[in-house]
């Protein structure tokens, strides 16, 4: 099995497929890792990951938690605190430490990462694909019989693969600087001259990121100048601003791959989707692609499920790419709305996060992505999030919770053929008989009276058998 990219999206992928017993190595064409951190969010959905595979200790100790966070820099904050998880904040952390962690993970579950490698072309047929790759050495040809994409938004896998991108091009350009500070600086500002939020980073840097209303929106370089320009413009002082880190700016142009499955090969994160920063979801967004399809390929690779659960990935990930371009275009037009039409929409809906709990709670559930629920019939639970016990998926191996009684025998049979844990016993979040929850911590499955065969009929219906340990032996 080759991933193709070493981000967050790429290592958590890599990571869950070993995890499933498939060999793994991850192709990355930078010969070292950045050291300029783009994301600097981890939300609720994404810790509640991390917890379900015994990472989560780690990154809260590192991290700094933020219980109150935007929604298009609208001067009302949303409250992530009320929200229905254990971990209600988002979890400030430079991606260049999350990668870092992601990579240890990796590692220790037999990923090889190979640095310096460049894919330049692939072709598949029936049997495998056939890469093209530029390495220390020259070029060569890899062959695989899977391939994942996660090499960012300028994805040469999508392109290769021949999967179209649509979407809408860039009308705005947004700015990020990190500098060093010799006055504390206003939190956010938003007026006739744009918009800029301030958040602090490590080692007593500050990160100000905004839109300038008088720069014509231009590309193209961005200085330190360029900096204290629009931060006196919009915020009245450049806080003393020296000592200048990462100094970038990016587009709006937002994009969505027309299908995350091609043959062999397989999109996620920012090669799937391109949007605005706003709110900060992309690597968070991925790693949930990522958790969705690790157990599912890994499954086909081992040659233990059919292809069609890899089109499940593309039916349920798909639609949430389209929310995804959705509020980051909203927040677009938010955050660089200067004229007076646009200042009054913002006053608007600022106010009503202010004066109505349930739209500022939908908003804060949209960002933490803790609103993900796949769409199913069935019980009401099914496709729905497991908001608590996470580290009862810590082997990646789905749960047959049975919180009244204990299964049947045909059902018991079924798990143990299947390599499904039956976890016994009550559970806080749940009145259900039985509940099934996939090994990424949704549920597959649920009924608050059912019949043993009926319970054995719903394991098989996961369309695969797991392993009872990992096997990172097998090739991919
Ligand atoms: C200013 C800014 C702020 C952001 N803030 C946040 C935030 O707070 N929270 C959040 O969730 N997201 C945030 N994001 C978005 C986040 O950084 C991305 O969504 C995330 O990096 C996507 O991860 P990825 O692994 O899909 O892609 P990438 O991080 O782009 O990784 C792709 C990897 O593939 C490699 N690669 C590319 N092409 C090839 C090739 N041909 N062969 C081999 N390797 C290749 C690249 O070198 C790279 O290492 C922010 C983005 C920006 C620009």
């Amino acid at each position: 099995m080759v991933v193709v990219g070493a981000g967050p999206v790429g290592l958590w992928t890599a990571a869950e497929l070993a995890l499933g017993g498939v060999r793994t190595v991850v192709l990355e064409r930078a010969t070292e890792r950045s050291p300029h951190s783009k994301a600097l969010g981890v939300h609720p959905r994404t810790l509640e990951v991390l917890a379900m595979r015994g990472l989560v200790r780690q990154f809260l100790d590192e991290g700094v938690p933020v219980p109150r966070w935007h929604f298009g820099m609208l001067e009302n904050r949303l409250d992530f605190s009320v929200l229905d998880t254990p971990y209600p904040f988002m979890l400030a952390l430079p991606q260049l430490r999350t990668e870092q962690l992601l990579e240890e993970h990796a590692l220790a579950l037999g990923v090889r990462v190979l640095r310096g490698h460049t894919v330049t072309g692939l072709r598949q047929d029936a049997d495998g694909v056939r890469l093209d790759v530029t390495g220390p050495d020259g070029e060569h040809a890899r062959t695989a019989r899977w391939v994942v994409g996660a090499d960012g938004v300028g994805s040469a896998v999508r392109t290769a693969a021949g999967i179209a991108f649509p979407g809408t091009a860039t009308t705005s350009y947004g700015y990020v600087g990190e500098v060093r500070l010799t006055s504390p600086p206003v939190v956010s500002a938003h007026n006739e001259h744009g918009a800029l939020i301030t958040v602090p980073v490590r080692d007593g840097r500050y990160r100000i990121a905004g839109v300038d209303a008088h720069d014509g929106g231009a590309p193209g370089p961005f200085t330190l100048e360029d900096l204290r320009a629009t931060t006196t413009r919009v915020a009245g002082s450049d806080f003393g601003m020296h000592d200048p880190g990462w100094l970038s700016r990016y587009g709006n142009a937002t994009r969505l791959a027309e299908r995350y499955r091609s043959g062999r090969v397989l999109l996620a994160g920012d090669a799937a989707h391109r949007h605005l920063p706003a709110g900060g979801v992309g690597l968070n967004v991925g790693v949930q692609d990522a958790m969705n399809l690790g157990w599912r390929l890994a499954a086909v690779a081992r040659g233990d499920a059919d292809p069609s659960l890899l089109d499940e990935y593309h039916d349920e990930r798909h639609p949430i790419g389209e929310q995804l371009a959705e509020h980051t275009l909203a927040q677009s037009a938010l955050i660089t709305a200067t004229a007076p039409d646009g200042t009054a929409l913002r006053s608007l809906l600022s106010r009503t996060i202010a004066t109505v709990p349930e739209f500022a709670l939908a908003l804060a559930r949209k960002l933490s992505a803790l609103d993900v629920a796949y769409p199913s019939a069935g019980h009401p639970l099914t496709g729905s999030r497991m908001p608590e016990d996470f580290e009862l998926l810590r082997h990646g191996r789905p749960l047959l919770l049975v919180p009244a009684g204990s299964p049947g025998p045909a059902s018991t049979a079924a798990a143990a053929e299947l390599g499904v844990e039956v976890v016994p016993g009550a559970r806080s979040w749940t009145d259900a008989a039985v509940v099934l929850v996939r090994p990424d911590g949704h549920v597959g499955w649920a009924a608050d009276r059912a019949a043993d065969e009926e319970v054995a009929a719903a394991l098989r219906g996961l369309g695969t058998r797991f392993p009872r340990a990992t096997r990172p032996d097998q090739a991919g």
